[in-house]
């Protein structure tokens, strides 16, 4: 297995019932070999679920110069424009406690980040309504591990 050092929060910018094979197709078109996520947490039915994207042990394509000791999760829906539904946030945190405690990551923000915050980054990702609230949801995390 690889080492992991970071977990890195996304949105995708869809609606957030937007289907695994649908990311898959457009990061393929991308020149990805398949979905960059590791994590994909989306409503594809109106209960929010966490479906696998990329195994964790293979690099990740989802964060340029972040993806060789890091899992991507992202969460279906765009948080620049709309709130986080408080489902979508009760499984984020949830899945953050779970890969936290596989790889053995302390629940802290220097283990979990979101995509705007990394060196390098141009993007809104995972969007404001993400990002005001992300203290709240790794302090949410450190009390399930
Ligand atoms: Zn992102």
């Amino acid at each position: 297995m690889r080492t992991i050092t970071k977990i890195i929060v996304h949105h995708t910018a869809t609606r957030p019932n937007v289907e695994r094979e649908t990311i898959d197709k457009a990061h393929r078109l991308r020149g990805f070999t398949e979905i960059g996520y590791h994590w994909l947490l989306h409503c594809p039915d109106g209960v929010w679920i966490v479906t696998e994207g990329r195994k964790e042990s293979v690099i990740g394509a989802h964060a340029r110069g972040h993806n060789l000791r890091s899992i991507g999760i992202a969460v279906a829906g765009n948080y620049q424009e709309t709130e986080l539904p408080l489902e979508a946030r009760k499984l984020l945190v949830e899945q953050l406690a779970r890969i936290c405690k596989r790889h053995i990551l302390p629940a802290d923000r220097a283990s979990i980040r979101y995509h705007r915050e990394l060196s390098g980054a141009s993007t809104l990702c995972p969007g404001k309504h993400i990002i005001k609230q992300f203290e709240q949801i790794v302090n949410d995390v450190g009390a399930l591990l």
